[in-house]
């Protein structure tokens, strides 16, 4: 999962992309409204935590910008706990919103209930044989014994458990799982596919030859 983290405040910038990145996520940053329409428009995040106070254009602007061509799911962050921002940034197409200052376990929970509910899944399990992935707790058990996982290796298998049973390709997988400062030509994917077939089974993980990988 890649987030686009907009905020113009460097130490809580530093805080929320470090936090997520442990939890997994591929994260991009943005430091003001025109980088942030920019990066959001040009990738598909799977969510986006944007400031509604930035420098150059508002956060407002940029999820307008955004909500004329793409639902990517959107969280605001606002300083101001006022009613009618909040009403202006749901109106406009916000997802969901928190207020400064918040609680970062509570930011991660709202990112993973966005996802979740954005990719349509109901329940936090998802069963596929003998393995069984909570997208709760990220945590992934096979036959009731919980695997250790690194969260990079848990992203990829939630990434194509979500999707089990449709190809998922390597353009489609790298711009999800890696971030704008890892280098897409190297054999990163790989080596997390290997790596996670040698914890939950060789085939669990399907090579569809030049095309991508899927869990059937
Ligand atoms: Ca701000």
């Amino acid at each position: 999962m890649r987030l686009l983290i907009v905020e113009d405040e460097p130490d809580l910038l530093r805080a929320l992309t470090r936090a997520l990145r442990e939890d997994g996520y591929a994260v991009d940053t943005a430091e003001d409204g025109d980088d942030a329409r920019f990066k959001a428009l040009e990738c598909d995040y799977d969510a986006i935590v944007l400031d509604w106070m930035l420098p150059v254009m508002s956060g407002l602007e940029v999820l307008k910008a955004l909500r004329a061509k793409k639902q990517t799911p959107v969280l605001m962050l606002t300083a101001k706990a006022a009613i009618n921002h909040r009403i202006d940034g749901l109106n406009s197409g916000a997802d969901d919103y928190l207020a400064k200052p918040f609680d970062i376990n509570e930011l991660r929970a709202r990112i993973r209930a966005l996802i979740r509910r954005s990719s349509g899944q109901a329940r936090n399990q998802i069963v596929l044989g003998d393995v069984c992935v909570d997208t709760w707790s990220k945590t992934v058990t096979l036959s009731g014994q919980t695997v250790a996982l690194t969260a990079r290796e848990y992203a990829l298998v939630e990434y194509l458990a979500v999707r089990r049973g449709k190809r998922v390709s390597r353009t489609e997988l790298y711009e999800h799982l890696f971030d704008e400062n890892e280098d897409s030509f190297s054999n990163l994917l790989d080596v997390r596919v290997s790596l996670v077939r040698k914890k939950l089974g060789a085939d669990f993980i399907h090579t569809q030859r030049g095309q991508g990988y899927c869990i059937p």
